[in-house]
């Protein structure tokens, strides 16, 4: 562990006293933090969650408007293009869409067929390459589906699934620590697991949880509306895919509860069963039938990259990279009693790009020791797929790129107090972290709600599994001013307005906050990019261990 405080107050002599670069339109720290403004951040909201870009969604013209928007704010900054081709890197993008008359589930049970559904009582997505999936197998309960030996925990122990379907809830049990319950919780590596023991298909069971942050109407609502998308690697294969699994589906309570009936093990006992971390697994002595089509297209869209070239001729080389994802969902359903149908997202990211793209103009104005990369993320809503891709195919080296700090969705609907920066105590992160949010007049409080994993839910946790330090930097649900309840604010925005048309410019910003947080995000860039050292993962930590092994 080092002491970043020290790294602070030496960059100011580094900036003063570094001779061996030519002398540019350079400032102090002072000068460089105060070209962040309010306007400017502004400005960028207005652009950006502005009816005419239809939502940005990946693909889409809205989309290509940010993306040269984005390119127009990076040349007029002076940074260099970073893409593969420009400022862009292409990501290459497979979609898919269900047939809305396909998706089929039957449940068969002594000798009864019953059809579920579609909508109603079932929800599924396209198959990523194949045209048409048909399968028939028996049903095992798997628990959460998770296989956790390093901490002695198994639902899979006793149950065969080969050649089965695996009924499953989301999540993992809280027994586990926070980060291997974030770590199995993800849905890729349960799948993974499934697989591996010869699992054909899934079926995903709903806790309460899930019932409560997201209503079945909502699913009804959104199903088969937009195709799912997946990247493409160079041999055009799709990311994430499972060729062996040939159907899954999701099931709304009342439908589980009836294909659970009469089972060795109901729907509720199953629910009570993990929300007291008990694995259960057990096979139901049912079969189910799932069948779908699905129809593929080829697209692309761009990850927006520019550089502020380091003036370290040791440390050019190293890149701290920030990201934010440009990209939101499109145009989508209204809700009751209006006719907006656009998917602004202005806090779901424009004001990420926002923070970002000012962040970009203060280093510039400054540049530090070690390059530092901006990049605008495309396809995050999708799942993370540029991303993804830009980590499996980075423009500059792997091992040159030291850290990233990711911005998604920051809420500055109140004075903020606090900041957090999911995933920082796991590496040297932390210390430049907290001595930035302090210097902004914020405290850097730990991860107010571990259990919802934000770590491994956004775009930072496709570079921590290339082994890079990260962290995703946002506000807590703490107000400065202690007669707001900021947790009140916080739940109305996601329950009414999140992923809704009404995350527009018609939502509250505290400009103070904004300003402020913009500030501390430059200088964590400022500081991690003119240590002497690159940010370490801690001795033994969980992610270190897990993706940067030769650490
Ligand atoms: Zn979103």
């Amino acid at each position: 562990m080092k002491a970043n405080v020290i790294g602070l107050t030496l960059l100011l002599f580094v900036l003063s006293a570094c001779e061996t670069r030519p002398a540019p339109i350079e400032s102090s720290l002072a000068d460089a933090l105060d070209t962040i403004t309010e306007e400017k951040l502004s400005a960028h909201l207005t652009y950006l969650a502005d009816d005419s870009l239809e939502g940005r969604e990946a693909g889409q013209p809205g989309y290509g408007l940010a993306a040269t928007y984005v390119t127009e704010q990076y040349a007029e900054m002076g940074l260099e293009p970073g893409g593969s081709d420009g400022w862009y890197q292409q990501v290459p993008l497979a979609t898919y869409l269900l047939d809305p008359d396909s998706p089929t589930m039957i449940v068969h049970r002594d000798g009864i067929d019953t059809a579920l559904k579609y909508k109603e009582q079932f929800a599924m997505s396209g198959d990523q390459v194949r045209g048409e999936d048909l399968v028939r197998a028996e049903v095992v309960y798997v628990g959460f589906g998770v296989h956790a030996p390093d901490v002695g925990y198994s639902d899979y122990d006793g149950v065969d699934v080969e050649g089965k379907i695996v009924a499953l809830f989301d999540n993992a049990p809280s027994t586990l620590p926070g980060d291997s319950r974030a770590h199995y919780s993800s849905r890729r590596v349960k799948a993974q697991e499934a697989v591996s023991r010869g699992a054909i298909g899934s079926i995903a069971l709903r806790s309460k949880r899930s019932v409560e942050s997201y209503p079945w109407d909502r699913v009804r609502q959104t199903a088969g509306k937009k195709p799912g998308m997946a990247w493409v690697d160079l041999s055009g294969a799709a990311s994430g895919y499972f060729p062996e699994i040939l159907g899954s589906v999701y099931l709304s309570v009342d439908a589980a509860t009836q294909m659970m009936a009469g089972t060795p093990m109901s729907f509720a006992g199953a629910r009570a069963a993990t929300e007291s971390d008990t694995p259960a697994s057990v096979p139901l002595g049912i079969e189910v039938t799932l069948a779908r089509k699905t129809t593929h297209e080829r697209i692309e869209s761009p990850n927006v990259i520019g550089v502020v070239r380091g003036t370290d001729p040791e440390l050019t080389d190293e890149y701290v990279i920030f990201s934010a994802h440009l990209d939101h969902t499109g145009i989508g359903e209204p809700v009751e009693g209006s006719t907006d149908k656009i998917n602004n997202g202005a806090y779901d990211n424009a004001m990420g790009i926002a923070l970002m793209l000012e962040a970009a103009r203060a280093i510039a104005a400054a540049p530090p020791r070690r390059s530092v990369m901006f990049i605008g993320l495309t396809a995050e809503e999708k799942g993370l797929l540029g991303s993804d891709y830009f980590a499996h195919y980075p423009t500059v080296p792997s091992a040159s790129i030291v850290a990233n700090v990711n911005l998604d969705m920051p809420l500055f609907l109140f004075p903020v107090a606090e900041l957090v920066g999911f995933g920082a105590e796991h590496s040297s992160l932390q210390a430049p972290m907290s001595a930035a949010a302090a210097a902004e007049g914020f405290v850097l409080a730990p991860d107010p709600m571990p259990e919802e994993n934000f770590f491994v839910r956004s775009d930072q946790y496709s570079f921590v599994k290339q082994g890079i330090p990260s962290s995703y930097l946002d506000v807590t649900l703490r107000s400065s001013d202690p007669e707001i309840d900021g947790a009140a604010l916080v739940k109305d925005h996601l329950k009414n307005h999140y992923h809704k048309p009404s995350d527009d410019l018609s939502r509250p910003v505290d400009w103070d906050s904004a300003v402020r947080f913009a500030r501390a995000n430059a200088r964590i860039g400022f500081a991690i990019a003119n240590d002497d050292d690159r940010p370490t993962w801690n001795e033994g930590d969980f992610f270190g261990e897990m993706f940067a092994p030769e650490d």
